[in-house]
């Protein structure tokens, strides 16, 4: 039986916000049609013009605040209703921190069925701005004019900005000045549509405890006009400059490096340290974005994962190495798998530059190399996975359970994946103990989770 909208596109109705839906819309309900409304909160009254209607939902847009919610707050960013970058500047920090557990555990409850999961407050930040290490910033022309920042939400349009609240100040000021040095030497700004124009991408990496910058310029090809003047101007502006790359993508494609990379300037790496192991970060490789909350997120993993120095562990999804040599120090052994063989190469190289003996790294898809380590009769006392927003393959998580380790940590970014992985785990024979939320990306709606599964006693009858 259809079921009659009752609302129609450009009406406007007064309505009341009941709910934040992950992707940090508001939900009002109007005769129990439920409409989205970006930058509406739960507890608001506000009028709304309808914008488009489906048969289940409907979408609108808040023409005005009628009741506040208290937990509204004033987006310091001059561009966070253009951008698409942050989503949630306009609720206060502790709500978001609230929103981002409310919302983890309704994941748990409605794909994985685990009413009984204790999700633990999200791990926020003292000072949540600035925390970004990686910046990716993509160059386009505007009106003649270079134009560089983060795309409108849903679109391929770029909003010029001047900073970014979330990334390092150095960041900002790397685009503002690339900007600048473009103008000045007619260096154009690359168009997606016409594949016209030169300069692509501007990446900025910092190093937060050693203050080492790199930067690299992605261009359509290899020509970069004044490269000489570019790397002393370079120089001359960030002291910490320590490694000055060019990359080439001459693809139509929204992959952002290409496979041509040249070291301009300087070394090839930069070096970070998490809890006194140090890190070489090459442009390409995988490094988690928020340096304070890593080390936060590494220690609940290595506290969930209760080491005393016998166990020997897998670290699957290991990328450069960085949970395995965290863990490393308290355990036996470390057996680390990852998919990218250049993440591997640095995983070794890590390992050694800490003279860390007790970790070995493969390559190869974790779903393929468990079972065969498993085949070899290899077996784990602990076994974390860190796996990207997929979650785990079902072949992955099948000779987990086989290998019987006693407890298994799992890093997820994404709580829908890590729900329907846990559900599955739970049927293999273990039980989901704590997740422990943790905010390692504030003003935006994503989340990082640490959970703790444990081997079920077998009762013997
Ligand atoms: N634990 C690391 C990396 C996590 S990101 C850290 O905290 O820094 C996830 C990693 O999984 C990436 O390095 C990615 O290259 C790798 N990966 C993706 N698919 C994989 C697969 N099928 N098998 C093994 N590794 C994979």
């Amino acid at each position: 039986m259809s079921r009659q909208i009752p609302v129609q596109k450009n009406d406007y109705v007064r309505v009341t916000f009941e709910d934040l839906t992950h992707d940090g819309a508001g939900v009002a309900k109007v005769d129990g049609y439920p409409l989205f409304v970006k930058r509406a909160l739960p507890g608001e009254t506000g009028l709304i013009k309808v914008i488009h209607t489906k048969k289940n939902f409907g979408f609108g847009r808040l023409t005005e605040i009628i009741k506040e919610s208290k937990e509204r707050t004033e987006p310091p960013c001059s561009i966070f209703n253009q951008c698409g970058g942050c989503q949630l500047q306009h609720l206060s920090y502790n709500g978001q921190l609230a929103y981002k557990q409310k919302q983890v555990q309704e994941t748990m409850v409605r794909i994985g069925g685990l009413g009984n999961l204790t999700v633990h407050p999200t791990l926020g930040m003292e000072e949540p701005w600035r925390y970004r290490n990686k910046s990716q910033v993509p160059v386009s022309e505007q009106n003649g004019k270079i134009a560089a920042g983060f795309y409108a939400e849903r679109s391929h349009t770029i909003v010029d900005m001047e900073e970014c609240l979330i990334q390092h100040e150095d960041a900002d000021r790397a685009v503002r000045f690339v900007k600048q040095l473009a103008a000045e030497y007619g260096i154009r700004g690359y168009d997606d549509k016409t594949h016209k124009g030169q300069l692509r991408h501007v990446v900025i990496r910092h190093a937060q405890t050693t203050d080492q910058l790199m930067i690299v310029l992605i261009t359509k090809d290899k020509t970069l006009p004044n490269k000489k003047h570019i790397i002393r101007r370079m120089k001359e502006e960030f002291p910490n400059l320590v490694s000055l790359v060019h990359n080439v993508n001459p693809k139509r494609t929204n992959v952002i490096f290409g496979d041509q990379t040249e070291i301009m300037w300087g070394e090839g790496v930069i070096y970070d340290e998490i809890d006194n192991i140090r890190f070489a970060i090459s442009p390409r490789s995988f490094y988690q974005i928020n340096p304070l909350q890593t080390r936060v997120l590494y220690e609940k993993a290595l506290e969930f994962a209760r080491l005393t120095g016998k166990e020997n562990v897998i670290d699957a999804y290991c990328g450069i190495g960085t949970i395995s040599l965290f863990l490393a120090r308290r355990a036996k052994h470390v057996y680390g798998v990852e998919v990218v063989p250049e993440a591997v190469t640095d995983a070794k190289e890590n390992a050694k530059l800490n003279h860390i003996e007790n970790a070995e790294f493969y390559v190869g898809e974790a779903e393929n190399i468990m079972p065969w380590w498993r085949a070899q009769g290899m077996n784990a006392d602990v076994i974390v996975v860190d796996p990207p927003r997929k979650g785990c393959d079902e072949k992955l998580l099948q000779s987990i359970a086989e290998m019987t380790p006693e407890r298994i940590v799992y890093v997820s970014c994404n709580p829908a994946t890590l729900a329907r992985d846990l559900k599955y785990l739970e049927e293999k024979g273990y039980e989901a103990k704590e997740v422990q939320p943790v905010d390692m990306f504030p003003h935006t709606t994503h989340v990082e989770c640490v959970t703790w599964l444990e081997k079920k006693e077998v009762v013997e009858l």
